[in-house]
């Protein structure tokens, strides 16, 4: 085994409705009575090539692209058993990628479209990541987005959902959806009742390419913990100094952004943000959405190209992974398995 595969990582940023396993998928349809428009072992082929297609219709790389892609995942993810089942798979995915600590997230609005209320849905995908803490050993928890496409009512109601379920499961809150439509500053509100409410925080700042630079301010201001993407960061050398210095981990989500966002990993700005003494961790996003067809987001993939196509040495590569255990939100990660995770990260590198 290679050293990427064999290294303990976290995912500190992945997708629910994004990382569907293609054979989850067809069997879910079939119970549904839904015909998929290929087999399963074409799926991400069908998937990709819709989201590249979309891509090119827009005047440029499309910010919308994926979207369709994404409602297409949640028609089989209506019921709880579906719900829970597919955290559970995912997170086997995940542990037999050396996977240990995992932060899931989704937002429960998205499966209430057949007979399931947002309660519901969150029970079950904290039932299905319970599952996998008993069974696989998985470490970390859920974490309850809102989209930033609806308005602030629904963001103030996933965090207080968020609020309610802290301690049982979830983890924190997030906002996510597409950025280039939607700037953060409409749902301040909803940030200050998640805030208020103690929930640990993230947000999807600085992923779109132009014009998201005041969302990371934003969510800086807010007294956020964690920053998803964060990818314009370097647009902003005191901003950056500033996330240093508070010690705020930037999610970093590598194959993700790069062909959209990036023309390749080693222009990905995460070598800006680390020489600038900013904590990254590198994510999958979506392991089945994100990237393109020729080029998979998965956890190990996302250590080899750090390594091989950004440039970082291994000894730079420690300091990421552990920046991920370090800022994980589960209150089960404590010093202890912080130390005993290094040994495990130590031993796999020596
Ligand atoms: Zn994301």
């Amino acid at each position: 085994m290679d050293i990427a595969a064999s290294v303990p990582k976290s995912e500190l940023h992945l997708h629910l409705d994004g990382s569907l396993d293609p054979e989850f998928i067809a069997a879910r349809a079939a119970d549904r009575g839904i015909e998929l428009p290929v087999e399963a072992v074409n799926l991400r082929e069908y998937l990709h090539d819709m989201k590249s297609k979309r891509a090119h219709i827009g005047s440029s790389v499309s910010s919308s692209s994926n979207w369709s892609n994404f409602d297409f995942c949640n028609q089989f993810l209506q019921t709880k058993d579906e719900l829970s089942e597919a955290t559970f798979s995912l997170c086997k995915v995940l542990i037999d990628d050396n996977v240990v600590l995992a932060e899931i997230r989704f937002c429960p609005a998205l499966h209430t479209f057949e007979n399931l209320e947002a309660n519901d849905a969150v029970d079950a995908v904290v039932s299905g990541f319970r599952e996998a803490e008993q069974t696989l050993n998985m470490r970390g928890g859920v974490i309850v987005c809102a989209l930033r496409s609806y308005p602030v009512e629904h963001t103030i109601e996933m965090a207080e959902l968020a609020a309610a379920w802290l301690g049982k499961g979830v983890v924190g809150f997030d906002i996510a959806g597409d950025e280039g439509a939607f700037p953060l500053d409409i749902h301040e509100s909803g940030i200050k009742e998640a805030l208020r409410r103690n929930v640990p925080m993230t947000l999807h700042a600085g992923e779109w390419p132009v014009d998201t630079v005041n969302n990371i301010a934003l969510a800086v201001d807010s007294g956020v913990d964690r920053i998803g993407h964060g990818a314009t960061l370097c647009q902003d050398v005191k901003l950056m100094e500033l996330v240093a210095a508070k010690g705020i981990t930037v999610e970093c989500c590598l194959t993700s952004n790069v062909g959209w966002k990036f023309p390749s990993y080693a222009s990905h700005p995460i070598r800006n943000m680390f020489e600038a003494g900013v904590k990254v961790c590198i994510n999958s996003d979506n392991l089945l959405l994100s990237g393109t067809f020729d080029r998979e987001a998965y956890s190990s993939g996302e250590v080899r190209r750090l390594v091989e196509d950004v440039g970082f040495t291994w000894e730079q590569a420690r300091q990421v992974l552990l920046n991920g255990v370090k800022a994980s939100f589960s209150p089960g990660i404590d010093e202890d398995w912080i130390f005993q995770y290094e040994q495990r990260l130590d031993k796999a590198l020596s």
